[in-house]
């Protein structure tokens, strides 16, 4: 018996280790992954927003601080955003710096401004390290639901959202379809979040219209094409899904 319930006990350490994220005590890519699903596959029409972010300056924290410093920030990011959210609000670490929200309930103006917020609260609270001063800014892809049915829909061929949620006839439905169809949802609404965080990151030069997400591409602030300095900087921005 004994042995039985010290089984039980490593059987929970293991399964709870699958899923969380050590480092942050967030969940890990895995299980967000798991809990989109599980989200996008209850009975009702309703909003589900995605936010996709990642640290602006992480490899440049790494390159300067050291791997002290860039373990320690995503501590930190991580302290924050569980003050910050609500608590059926699903946070996890993607990998390295990259961080994923589940904000189930929640339309696209309202996931704006928990965006804003979180970009705010990173922001303002520096990373000491070494008694130095490390100021971290973050940028944001969101997508939600209903805000892009329209390309959902399109992309993956079906009449209407609603009519995968709301079904009218049970019996003359094919529940392993509809599964399926819910399943390719969940993907790429995470999909669709990090097309925006990807757009979030690339810098534009005003001048000649050249768009990177290579740091190198401007160095010292300036366009390696024209040499222009007027450039809309990818950091510090949130962006939405657009097709
Ligand atoms: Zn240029």
């Amino acid at each position: 018996m004994e042995e039985n319930i010290k089984k039980y006990f490593e059987y929970l350490k293991i399964s709870r280790l699958a899923t969380i994220d050590e480092l942050t005590g967030l969940k890990n890519k895995r299980a967000i992954t798991e809990n989109l699903r599980r989200e996008l596959a209850i009975r009702t029409y309703r909003d589900v927003a995605v936010i996709f972010f990642d640290l602006d300056n992480f490899k440049i924290i790494n390159d300067e601080y050291g791997h002290q410093a860039g373990d320690k920030l995503p501590a930190a990011i991580g302290k924050i955003l569980k003050s910050s959210l609500r608590s059926y609000d699903i946070i996890g670490r993607y990998g390295g710096d990259e961080f994923v929200l589940i904000l189930p309930d929640t339309d696209m103006s309202r996931v704006l401004n928990v965006a804003e917020i979180l970009a705010q609260s990173i922001g303002h609270n520096a990373l000491i390290h070494n008694e130095k001063e490390i100021s971290i800014s973050s940028s944001f892809g969101v997508a939600s639901l209903k805000d892009n049915a329209a390309y959902i829909e399109k992309t993956l061929k079906i009449a209407g959202l609603e009519e995968i949620y709301e079904i009218n006839n049970p019996a003359r439905t094919d529940w392993q379809k509809i599964e399926n169809i819910k399943f390719q949802i969940s993907e790429l609404l995470l999909q669709m979040a990090d097309t925006a965080l990807y757009k979030a990151k690339q810098t534009e030069c005003n001048k000649c219209g050249f768009v990177s997400k290579d740091p190198h591409d401007f160095l010292k602030n300036r366009c390696s094409k024209c040499k222009s300095t007027e450039l809309i900087k990818g950091r510090n921005k949130i962006v939405a899904f657009t097709s």
